[in-house]
């Protein structure tokens, strides 16, 4: 997408909470300001546009925003020309705009998910009028393509591929604000993506809620596996992800295409969310652990090397020690190469928030700890063995510290860190693995 360059009308400054579909939201709303004549700055302090892409998934995330928006009252008072917007998944929950436009009298733009192609439309609206724009729009089955997006720099893209969620997991609130699953047309995700590498992009990852129900809907079929085969062909293209892939819609086919694929990466990222078949029926997961494990064997074996990350959440109501017992000795057993680890909480409006049994905090925490501190020990162990292996490592850029320190990627995903020059960034290299940390590989180049 060409983006104009305009004078500049003033600054903006966008803070993302939540997952990487607000952090690509966020990239919509800078492409729009930023084609609009304005330009971004790191500093609330100077900005004349303040944007909060907000996140409801959790109680910490959603607490944050509220902490936020407090603390900006005093630099709107400093500022009466200063424009605060609030947008994204919180807004989008039945009533939370109006309320937010009745806590925080200083906050001027409130929208949701379905209509952040509008934001240029808010800001005149708001600067004509001077009155609080609300406007959130329900279910949305427009799927709206060419808005100009402001991509960070680099190698690495977001693109996304479909919208919504139909799976009503019953602890999540997802399928109420991002609404339900549309597919972006192949021809619209393939355009994109030639785009980006003709730009110089080389790591492209699929955004979806659930990626592999891509299509569903499409008449003549084209799967997510078709995708995969199609986008694989794009010249240029070096490395291809997706996330988030469902364990229940995983398919054989998809897996075989995923092996024979050369630009699709042998990551694997499954949550699981719990190890009991009692609790992953009241979550509506619709998979047992016993199919689980079976998928997982099917990967290892038709993709041998391949790294596996997981979702796992603690304290659904009614989860008992046994439950949980079932959560670590599935963690035991599949070996997750890293883990992202949550506490449940109640969601308004989800039929797990109605459940009598909720765990009580206490007992949240011991098992989270005890099932940070297995994880641990296996991703150490697990970056460990590595040792001693050469993997290919896509360059991304001077670590934060040291400009003589390069960190990239491996094909499953793993940051390695090494010794070279600013001429290896953006290339593929070879790299020996000298140490496994928790976090991170120490490598040494060998090109
Ligand atoms: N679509 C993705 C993930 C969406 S939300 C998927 O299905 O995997 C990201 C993660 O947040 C979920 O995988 C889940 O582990 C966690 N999560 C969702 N709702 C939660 C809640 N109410 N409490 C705690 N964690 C939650
Ligand atoms: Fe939420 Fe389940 Fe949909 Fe993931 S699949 S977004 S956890 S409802």
């Amino acid at each position: 997408m060409k983006i104009m360059v305009h004078k500049c009308k003033g600054k903006y400054y966008i803070k993302v909470f939540g997952c990487q579909m607000s952090e690509h939201d966020s990239e919509i709303l800078a492409g729009q300001l930023e084609e609009m004549g304005y330009h971004s700055t790191g500093d609330q302090t100077e900005a004349d546009i303040i944007l909060l892409v907000t996140c409801c998934v959790r109680e910490t995330a959603e607490n944050k925003v509220w902490g936020l928006l407090g603390r900006l009252r005093k630099l709107k008072q400093d500022n009466p020309h200063l424009i605060i917007g609030v947008c994204g998944c919180l807004p989008q929950q039945k009533d939370v705009g109006k309320s937010i436009k009745k806590r925080f009298p200083h906050v001027d733009l409130i929208f949701g998910t379905h209509n952040i192609h509008e934001l240029p439309r808010y800001i005149s609206q708001l600067q004509e009028t001077r009155e609080t724009v609300l406007e959130v729009w329900a279910d949305s089955d427009a799927l709206v393509e060419n808005i100009p997006v402001k991509r960070a720099p680099g190698i690495k893209a977001w693109v996304t591929i479909m919208h919504g969620c139909n799976n009503f997991c019953t602890y999540c609130i997802v399928p109420y604000v991002r609404g339900r699953e549309r597919s972006r047309k192949p021809e619209n995700i393939v355009r994109e993506i030639e785009e980006l590498v003709a730009r110089g992009y080389k790591d492209i990852t699929l955004l979806g809620q659930n990626v592999n129900s891509y299509g569903k809907e499409f008449d003549p079929p084209f799967d997510f596996a078709d995708l995969l085969l199609r986008l694989n062909e794009i010249k240029g293209l070096e490395r291809l992800r997706y996330t988030t892939s469902h364990p229940r819609d995983f398919t054989d086919k998809l897996i075989e295409v995923i092996a024979g694929s050369d630009k699709v990466c042998e990551h694997f990222h499954l949550p699981i969310q719990a190890g009991s078949n009692r609790i992953l029926k009241k979550m509506n997961r619709g998979y047992t652990r016993e199919q689980y494990l079976n998928l997982i064997d099917k990967i290892r074996e038709k993709v041998p090397g391949a790294s596996i990350t997981t979702d796992i959440m603690v304290g659904f109501p009614g989860e008992t020690n046994e439950d949980f017992a079932d959560t670590l000795d599935i963690v035991k057993k599949v070996r997750y190469d890293s883990a992202f680890t949550f506490v449940y909480n109640k969601r308004k409006g989800t039929p797990a928030a109605k459940l009598e049994d909720q765990v009580p905090e206490e007992i949240k925490t011991e098992r989270i700890q005890e099932l940070i501190a297995l994880q641990n020990k296996i991703s150490l162990e697990k970056n460990k063995e590595l040792e001693g292996n050469v993997e290919a490592v896509l360059v991304e850029g001077p670590t934060k510290n040291d400009v003589n320190r390069l960190g990239g990627r491996t094909r499953t995903n793993k940051l390695v860190i090494f010794t070279g020059g600013s001429d290896l960034i953006g290339k593929i290299v070879p790299v020996k693995i000298t140490a496994g940390h928790l976090t991170h590989l120490d490598g040494e180049y060998c090109g």
